[in-house]
């Protein structure tokens, strides 16, 4: 068998190979693995703002109950004074006094109430904010089992893959001894921009291009031996 015959022999087991391996990174397992991947990846970050909207929610709650706390007292304050004011005279009571003091009281009784409906809101905010988050929590980990069993379902497929992946390897590997090695690494040379370095030769034609051939470098293929790359897209030649 001449070089070039070895060398397409090579090229052969080398395609089969290659797709083999293409097959293996696309199976449908594969793909959906991926896709679930992305989705986790996802909801991760939601998950993340999630939680700190949560804290935000809550911090403002604590507040508003600190601030209500406070105006209780105020308003307990307040009230103990016009008590206090019920038991004088009426005829030594300042009219003005007791209308000021009655009107702070209602003030603050006003606050109160505002509070209470900014922290009835915040929590309203903050019980949606809550069953957003157990929503997305319940999908994500049903996306997890799942991932976990396709990950699963992946493995075996690739170990009831790998014996004829080996049995491919071998055969690449063996082929590619047979080939002289300066023609190898030019082949892996046209490799890295070309696939299928090597063209077959019809009609004239390089079948990896579609070019004709000059009459000169026919001829030069034709000659034992010699190693003719295609003036147009750097395959070599292979006439059978
Ligand atoms: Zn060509």
């Amino acid at each position: 068998m001449d070089k070039l015959a070895l060398l397409y022999e090579y090229q052969q087991a080398d395609a089969e190979l290659e797709a083999f391996e293409k097959n293996l990174r696309n199976t449908q397992t594969r793909k959906q693995l991926i896709k679930l991947q992305n989705y986790l990846k996802k909801q991760q970050a939601v998950l993340r703002d999630m939680e700190n909207r949560a804290l935000v929610e809550q911090n403002a709650l604590s507040e508003i109950d600190s601030q209500y706390d406070r105006m209780i007292e105020l308003l307990s304050k307040k009230h103990k004074n016009i008590d206090e004011y019920e038991s004088v005279d009426p005829q030594v009571l300042d009219y003005n006094v007791v209308r000021d003091l009655v009107h702070e009281y209602e003030m603050t009784y006003e606050n109160i109430v505002k509070q209470k409906n900014r922290a009835l809101a915040v929590q309203k905010r903050a019980e949606e904010t809550d069953a957003r988050l157990k929503e997305i929590l319940s999908k994500v980990s049903k996306a997890q089992k799942e991932f976990a069993e396709l990950k699963k379902q992946h493995e075996e497929e690739l170990r009831s893959d790998s014996d004829t992946h080996e049995k491919l390897k071998k055969a690449a590997e063996l082929a590619a001894s047979k080939v002289d090695p300066a023609l190898l690494e030019r082949y892996n040379r046209i490799k890295q921009n070309r696939p299928m370095p090597v063209s077959l030769l019809k009609d004239g034609r390089c079948m990896g291009c579609n070019m004709e051939l000059p009459s000169r470098d026919l001829a030069k293929l034709k000659k034992d031996g010699a190693i003719v790359e295609c003036e147009n897209c750097g395959r070599i030649l292979y006439l059978i």
